[in-house]
C-alpha cells in the first residue's frame, strides 16, 4: 500500500517536472511520516524513500535508531528552543526556523557540539494568523543576522501554504516565495544560499514543483490519512 502510493507520488513529481521543463533530480521528495509507525516507514524505505520528515523532535529521536542509518531526517515542525539540543546532530535539515531566537539557540547547541547545522527560514507567505514563520518583509533582516552565525547555514526557505480546495489557489504563494528567493540569491550573501525551496504538500505539491519547489513534503499522499 505505502509502496504503491509512494510510487504514484514519485510519478506525479516526474510529470510535474516534465510540465515545468525541470529535471526530476532537482526535486527531493520528503516522506512525512509523523504519527506513523516504524513498519510503514520501512515500507517506504523499501520503496526507495531516503528523506523522511517529522514535526516532533521526540518522533525523530524515537524512530531514528530503529531504521537504516542512511535515512536523512528532516525537522519540519515548529521547534521549541528547549528541544533544540535533541535535534542538532540528528536532523540533516531544520526547515522550520521561524524566529531569530530559535536560530540563536541552534547556533549555541551546534557550537557546543562543534557541528554545523543547515536550516531553512520558514516564511508565512500568506500571513495566516494560525501559522508560524517570518513575514516576507522580515526575512532579509533575519538573514543578515543569521549569516554571521558560524555554525548555522541558511540553505533556503520553507513555507506551508494555506489549506485550500483547489491547489491552483496556492500558485501565487509559491510564485512569491520563489521570486523572493531568486532576489535574495542574487545578493550573494556570505554563508547563505537559496538552493532549497521547501514547499508543497499532498494537496498542492505538483503546483509547487511547477513554481520552483526543490523539496516537497508529502505525508497523507504516501502514508494515508492521520
Ligand atoms: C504534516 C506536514 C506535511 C505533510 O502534510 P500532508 O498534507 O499530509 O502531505 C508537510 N509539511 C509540514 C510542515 C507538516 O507538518
Amino acid at each position: 500500500m505505502v509502496k504503491e502510493q509512494l510510487r504514484e507520488v514519485q510519478k506525479n513529481i516526474e510529470q510535474a517536472c516534465i510540465r515545468a521543463g525541470r529535471k526530476p533530480e532537482e526535486v527531493t521528495l520528503i516522506a512525512v511520516s509523523k504519527t506513523k509507525p516504524v513498519p510503514m516507514l520501512e515500507e517506504a524505505y523499501e520503496g526507495g524513500a531516503r528523506d523522511f520528515g517529522e514535526n516532533k523532535v521526540q518522533e525523530i529521536v524515537a524512530k531514528k535508531p530503529q531504521l537504516p542509518e542512511d535515512i536523512r531526517w528532516h525537522m519540519i515542525g515548529h521547534l521549541q528552543r528547549n528541544k533544540v539540543h535533541q535535534v542538532v546532530g540528528k536532523a540533516v535539515l531544520i526547515h522550520s526556523v521561524d524566529s531569530l531566537r530559535l536560530a540563536e539557540q541552534i547556533e549555541t547547541e551546534a557550537a557546543k557540539k562543534d557541528t554545523d547545522v543547515d536550516i531553512l527560514l520558514e516564511v508565512n507567505v500568506a500571513r495566516e494568523e494560525s501559522k508560524y514563520g517570518f513575514f516576507l518583509e522580515e526575512v532579509e533582516d533575519a538573514i543578515m543576522t543569521i549569516k554571521d552565525f558560524p555554525h548555522v547555514h541558511i540553505k533556503g526557505l520553507m513555507t506551508i501554504a494555506p489549506f485550500v480546495e483547489n491547489p491552483e489557489e496556492n500558485r501565487e504563494v509559491f510564485k512569491k516565495l520563489y521570486e523572493f528567493a531568486v532576489d535574495i540569491g542574487k545578493k550573494n550573501i556570505d554563508n547563505v544560499t537559496m538552493a532549497v525551496l521547501s514547499m508543497g504538500m499532498t494537496g498542492d505539491y505538483e503546483v509547487a514543483i511547477e513554481e520552483g519547489a526543490t523539496m516537497v513534503r508529502v505525508g497523507t499522499g504516501i502514508f494515508g490519512a492521520r
